[in-house]
């Protein structure tokens, strides 16, 4: 085993754990990363399946995610933007396809205007509650223990309205069902994009990507990392000093499979449901024991299609599909950059998604593309790749795409999930307010860790003076 000593320990190369280690390094402090994958990105995946290069993880980005777009910008990446010329379609009440041109549903004319009545209500909640510690506003409590299922039918009686508003947030964000997290959680989700406007529109939300894939941006960061990244490396053991002030440097000792580093600092930039895999010593403090067992992941299958044409294209269609009672509830043109084969991708959500994990791999691509057949006819059943993203079975993820809170967890934890256990800090998508459960989060929490640490540390030189080794 190799032992060596830096300033500061990174858990997990994703774009957090990433950021912040760039960060640091570009301070002058010595870094390294210790990530359990053989490669890096976490839950951000470029690969080429069967000749198709796919984004098996994230990828879209939006106006609002200045973070990630200075990043990008200055990791030299270009955007481009996602395909949405032509009609849609929304399978109506009775699962029957209607096309329909901008943001609205072309449903009955109450039905639309309860939905913009919801949209309305969730508007001013996300704005008047913000991103930032929605624990801590007055109606917390009220909103947090009360399933989103629940208030949006105390709040309309009209179910088509309510299905398409819960569909954004349940199956579309937190890939949860809407009975399962509260109100005020899907409150952070919307305000965390600017709006509950924001997150309905999907011109806005799911905007652009990254020439050439979302993972680059960490592949990007661990070139300038280089050999302080180290791969093939989960953190077993993490060694902390007691009695240290919360956020102040101590003796961290970070014990992974072929190296151990000792460091004053250790940044955990693992999803939250991910904390309890690595042994501490001593035990975390009774609140971080309690607070991590109400973080849980979703889950959504990802599906990739992909054609030899774009042929929904040629009908005047832009692939953009909706129906929150079928089993794939959203379909999107995907095509990659200046790709001449058409792309889809598709997704199957929550209790759906258990439900044809049940079947054989067979079973389950012929239901999946029979539902986008529902929306697209017939040529959706025969894409020449099909890939399904399975990220429930990865063992350094477990789900998709994101941790979030159960019901009630959000104001009874919420306030305490950032505050550092002596030297160890938490960094994740899955803990920040503008950005939330996206890659953007996960670089601002990144920034904001690094950040954190410089300050703590006073100026970085003295703090590499004090720890006794030049900076890189
Ligand atoms: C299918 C899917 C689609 C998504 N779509 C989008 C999208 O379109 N736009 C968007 O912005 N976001 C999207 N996201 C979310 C986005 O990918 C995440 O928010 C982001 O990757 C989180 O970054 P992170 O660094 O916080 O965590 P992660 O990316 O999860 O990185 C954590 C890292 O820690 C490692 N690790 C875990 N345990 C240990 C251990 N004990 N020791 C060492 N290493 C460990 C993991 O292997 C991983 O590499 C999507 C996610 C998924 C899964």
């Amino acid at each position: 085993m190799q032992s060596i000593e830096r300033d500061v320990v990174v858990v997990g190369a994703g774009p957090s754990g990433l950021t912040a280690a760039h960060r640091l390094r570009q301070a002058g402090l010595r870094v390294a990363v210790l990530e359990a994958r053989d490669r890096v990105g976490g839950r951000t995946w470029t690969d080429t399946i069967d000749g198709a290069m796919l984004e098996i993880g994230g990828q879209w980005v939006s106006p609002d995610q200045t973070a990630l777009i200075a990043l990008l910008d200055e990791l030299g990446l270009r955007t481009f933007a996602r395909y949405r010329e032509g009609e849609n379609i929304y399978l109506d009440a009775e699962g029957r396809p209607v096309r329909y041109c901008g943001e609205t549903f072309p449903t009955s004319e109450r039905t639309r205007a309860e939905m913009d009545k919801l949209i309305a209500l969730l508007d001013e909640l996300a704005a008047e509650i913000g991103p930032h510690e929605p624990w801590a506003h007055p109606r917390a409590r009220e909103l947090d223990t009360v399933s989103f299922h629940h208030w949006l039918r105390a709040n309309s009686d009209d179910e088509e309205a309510c299905a398409n508003i819960g569909l954004f947030i349940a199956g579309g964000m937190l890939t949860k069902p809407a009975h399962a997290f509260s109100a005020l959680q899907a409150i952070l989700m919307a305000a965390s994009a600017g709006s509950f406007s924001n997150l309905v529109d999907e011109d806005f939300i799911l905007d652009k990507r990254v020439v050439g894939g979302m993972q680059q941006v960490s592949e990007r960061l661990a070139e300038k990392l280089g050999d302080d990244v180290f791969l093939g490396n989960p953190v077993r053991t993490l060694h902390w000093p007691e009695g240290e002030e919360a956020g102040a440097p101590g003796r961290v000792r970070a014990v992974a499979d072929g190296v151990a580093v000792d460091a004053r600092f250790a940044v955990l930039a693992v999803p939250p449901n991910l904390y309890s895999r690595i042994s501490y010593v001593p035990p975390l403090p009774r609140r971080q024991h309690q607070m991590h067992q109400h973080q849980s992941l979703g889950l959504v299958i990802k599906v990739h299609a992909v054609y030899d044409t774009p042929f929904w294209r040629e009908e005047g269609l832009s692939g953009t599909c909706f129906g929150a009672g079928a089993l794939v509830q959203e379909i999107y043109d995907n095509t990659n950059f200046e790709d001449p084969r058409g792309t889809l991708v598709a997704f199957v959500a929550d209790e759906k998604a258990d439900a044809v994990f049940e079947l054989s791999a067979a079973e389950r691509k012929a239901a999946i593309l029979s539902s986008m057949a529902g929306y697209l006819g017939e040529k959706a059943l025969n894409p020449v790749v099909y890939y399904e993203s399975d990220w429930g079975s990865e063992e350094w993820t477990r789900g998709a795409y994101a941790a979030s809170y159960d019901l009630g967890g959000l104001h009874r934890y919420g306030k305490d999930q950032l505050t550092p256990v002596g030297p160890i800090l938490f960094s994740s998508s899955d803990l920040a307010a503008e950005g939330y459960q996206h890659v953007d989060g996960a670089v601002r929490m990144g920034e904001d860790t690094a950040r954190r640490i410089l300050d703590a540390l006073g100026s970085p030189a003295t703090a590499t003076a004090a720890s006794g080794a030049p900076a890189h």
